[in-house]
C-alpha cells in the first residue's frame, strides 16, 4: 500500500515535531518552509538559549499559564507532557538543566543545538524539506466550483506548483517578530477553508504609556516591585518581580505577563497602571522611615535627603509627583506633602495606552478559532485532513517555556490522531 503523504507548512517548532514524529510512524513527509533556513524564530527564543518548556510538576500547573484557551489544550497536554518534551529531547542528544521558576534550556545554552538536533532527526527520517518556498493557497476537493470542499487535497505553492497531499497540517506561526519572516499566511490558509480567525494582537510585550515622566526614566530597571493594573477600582492584573522603563513605557517580566491579560481589554481604552516600589513596606512604615530620614537631616534639602530611598534618575520624578519643590527643606514639609509621597511611591502611577506592535510581541494572541479544530487530534472541523498546530491556533502562554510546549504538545496531538 502506497504511504500515506503529509504536508506540512511551516518549519517551525511545531512543524519540525510534528514531521518527525509523523515519519516515524512511516508516513511520507514534506515540510515547507517560505524561509531559507528552519527554525528561524527557534533561535531567537529564550534570548538564544530556547526555554524549551517549563518543569513544573503537573499537567495542571502547566494549564495554569495558559491565557486563552487552556480548556482546549487539556487533551494535547496529557498526549504530551512537558516530561515527555524533555524526554524526547534527552534521548535526541540535546541535554538539558533546568534553571529559576522551572524553565527548561538545553545545557549547552544554545538554541542552534535544539535547531540541529531536530534537524537531524528530520534527515535520517527522510523528511523532504523545501526551503524558500512559500504555499499560497490550500487545495481543498470541489473547489474547482467555488464551493470549499470538505477534503483537503493539497496545496498550492507561490510559484503556481499544486502538491498533492493526503493531509496538510498548517504550522505557520503566529504575526509576532516578523524579523523572523512572521506574517499572516497561517491565518489566510485558515480563512480560506471556512475558519474563524480570532483577530491576533501582540502579546507578551512592553506596554505603552502616556505620561512624560515615564519615558524620562528609560532604561531605569526596578526589581522586588508590585505592579498592578486596574479598571476603575477593578484589578486586572498584579504581579511582583522586575519592570524595565523604555523609550515608549515598560516592559520586564511583569509586565510581559501584564500584556498577555490585559491586551484584549487596551483595545477599548486605557487602564492604570501603579507600582508599589517599596511592596515589602506597609504606608506606616514607609511614613516612619520617611520620618526618621527628615529628623536625622531636618535643615537639608528634601532631593538629598529621600535620595537613600530611590533609585537616582527616580528621586526628582517621585518629588514632582509629590507636587514638592526639590529644594525645600525637610522641616519645612508639611504632613500632606508626605502623604503625597507616599502616595508617589506606594503607587507610581501611569495611563497605560496600549501594548506595543508586532514587533516586539513574543506571542500572537488569537488565530484559528479553536471552535472549529477538534482539541485531541487539532484536526479541522470543517476539512478532514487539515490540521492546524502551534502559534497559529488561539492560544497562547505566559513566558517561563509554556508557548513552546504549546508548540510541542499541538504537534504531537497531530502526529498521532
Ligand atoms: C523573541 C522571542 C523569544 C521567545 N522565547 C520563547 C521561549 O524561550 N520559550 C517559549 O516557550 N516560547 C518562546 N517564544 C515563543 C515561541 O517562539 C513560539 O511560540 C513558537 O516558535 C511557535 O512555534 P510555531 O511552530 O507555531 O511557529 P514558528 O516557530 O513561528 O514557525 C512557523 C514557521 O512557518 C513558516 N511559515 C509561515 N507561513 C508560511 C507559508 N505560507 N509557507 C511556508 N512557510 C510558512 C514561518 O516562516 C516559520 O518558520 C519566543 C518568541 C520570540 C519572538
Amino acid at each position: 500500500m502506497a504511504r500515506e503523504k503529509v504536508l506540512v507548512i511551516g518549519g517551525g517548532a511545531a512543524g519540525m515535531l510534528a514531521s518527525i514524529l509523523l515519519a516515524e510512524r512511516g508516513f511520507l513527509v514534506h515540510v515547507f518552509e517560505k524561509n531559507e533556513k528552519l527554525g528561524k524564530k527557534l533561535f531567537i527564543t529564550g534570548k538564544g538559549r530556547c526555554n524549551l518548556t517549563n518543569a513544573c510538576e503537573t499537567v495542571e500547573d502547566l494549564l495554569q499559564s495558559v491565557v486563552s484557551n487552556p480548556k482546549f489544550l487539556y487533551s494535547a497536554f496529557y498526549q504530551c507532557t512537558n516530561q515527555q518534551v524533555m524526554d524526547f529531547f534527552e534521548k535526541l542528544g540535546v541535554p538539558l538543566k533546568v534553571e529559576r521558576g522551572g524553565r527548561v534550556f538545553p545545557r549547552s545554552d544554545k538554541s542552534s543545538d535544539v535547531i540541529r538536533a531536530l534537524e537531524q532527526r528530520m534527515k535520517k527520517l527522510r523528511v523532504s524539506v523545501h526551503l524558500d518556498t512559500r504555499v499560497k493557497e490550500l487545495v481543498l476537493k470541489g473547489q474547482e466550483g467555488g464551493i470549499p470542499g470538505k477534503r483537503i487535497q493539497g496545496i498550492r505553492l507561490s510559484n503556481g506548483t499544486v502538491v498533492e497531499g493526503d493531509r496538510v497540517l498548517v504550522a505557520a506561526g503566529g504575526r509576532s517578530y516578523p524579523t523572523t519572516g512572521a506574517d499572516d499566511s497561517g491565518y489566510l490558509l485558515a480563512k480560506e477553508a471556512g475558519h474563524e480567525i480570532v483577530p491576533p494582537i501582540p502579546s507578551l510585550a512592553p506596554l505603552l504609556v502616556r505620561e512624560e515622566y515615564v519615558r524620562r526614566l528609560q532604561g531605569l530597571s526596578l526589581r522586588n516591585i508590585r505592579f498592578s493594573v486596574w479598571d476603575g477600582k477593578k484589578c486586572l492584573y498584579e504581579e511582583f518581580g522586575e519592570l524595565l522603563f523604555t523609550h515608549h513605557g515598560i516592559s520586564g517580566p511583569v509586565v510581559l505577563s501584564a500584556s498577555a491579560v490585559i491586551g484584549r481589554r487596551l483595545k477599548e481604552g486605557t487602564a492604570k497602571g501603579l507600582i508599589d516600589l517599596k511592596p515589602a513596606l506597609s504606608e506606616e512604615q514607609l511614613d516612619a522611615r520617611i520620618l526618621r530620614e527628615f529628623d536625622k537631616n531636618p535643615n537639608k534639602r528634601l532631593k538629598n535627603v529621600i535620595g537613600s530611598l530611590y533609585p537616582s534618575s527616580l528621586t526628582p520624578v517621585i518629588i514632582e509627583l509629590g507636587g514638592i519643590s526639590p529644594d525645600q527643606p525637610v522641616n519645612k514639609i508639611s504632613r500632606e506633602e508626605r502623604r503625597r509621597l507616599l502616595g508617589a511611591t506606594k503607587g507610581f502611577p501611569m495611563t497605560i495606552e496600549g501594548v506595543a506592535g508586532f514587533r516586539e510581541a513574543i506571542v500572537t494572541k488569537g488565530g484559528v478559532s479553536v471552535r472549529e479544530v477538534d482539541p485531541s487530534t487539532m484536526e479541522s472541523k470543517l476539512v478532514s485532513g487539515l490540521y492546524f498546530i502551534g502559534e497559529v491556533l488561539d492560544v497562547d502562554a505566559l513566558t517561563g517555556g509554556y508557548n513552546l510546549q504549546i508548540a510541542w504538545s499541538t504537534a504531537w496531538a497531530a502526529a498521532h490522531a
